[in-house]
């Protein structure tokens, strides 16, 4: 995620270049010099695209596709998977790269995972959005979207864990960035250091409670 990788070139004072993968299928794509996305493996790999309607298909000559990336590997001997859903969220485009790379191009690297998705007063939104905002507030060093479903309607809160003395600025600051860039009134609370559970290496931001 952009956000996070220049939290993390900032810290170490390091480039970051993006490699996604899953255990089952093997390594899927390498990000380039051009770092705004990440070119998916098309020599080992045929990838899809399945929508939100549950229709897969082929990438496209044309413009982006948005939905879920489904890969059948093509060199992997003893594992054979085809149209494996990945559960990653992707935009992917064949429009060419500064790079020379024949292959697509996931824009923004894997925006989210599909079961996350979640809805604020009919907006659709994924962790990644928020954590792309939260990430604008070095004050806010951990943060949870807490989702719970209240006759229906689910209602979401996100916790975030500050350092210093800022942190209720930040997170009332927060709450307006969300409401201008997704056009979502959210709730969002301070609580105590410490008190979150941190995420694993497929960052897991959205708990349903
Ligand atoms: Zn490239």
């Amino acid at each position: 995620m952009p956000a996070t990788r220049d939290l993390i070139e900032r810290s170490f004072g390091a480039r970051c270049f993006d490699h996604t993968g899953m255990t089952e299928l093997g390594p899927t794509g390498v990000s380039c010099a051009a770092r705004d996305g990440v070119h998916l493996i098309e020599s080992e790999f045929v990838f899809e695209v399945r929508d939100d309607a549950g229709t897969v298909h082929s990438l496209p000559e044309t413009g982006t596709i948005t939905g879920e990336l489904v890969a059948t590997n093509l060199g992997r001997w003893g594992s054979p998977l085809i149209r494996y859903r990945t559960g990653d969220r992707v935009e992917v485009t064949r429009a060419p790269c500064e790079c020379g790379s024949p292959f697509a191009k996931m824009l923004g690297g894997i925006r989210g995972r599909v079961d996350d998705m979640f809805t604020v007063r009919g907006v659709n939104l994924y962790p990644s959005q928020v954590e792309n905002l939260v990430r604008r507030h070095a004050v806010i060093a951990e943060f949870s979207i807490e989702v719970r479903s209240v006759r229906g309607m689910e209602e979401v809160t996100i916790l975030c864990e500050c350092q210093g003395d800022d942190g209720e600025a930040a997170v009332s600051q927060l709450a307006k960035d969300l409401r201008l860039a997704l056009g979502a009134r959210i709730e969002c609370r301070q609580v105590a250091a410490g008190s979150l559970p941190r995420s694993d290496l497929k960052s897991r931001r959205l708990r349903r409670v």
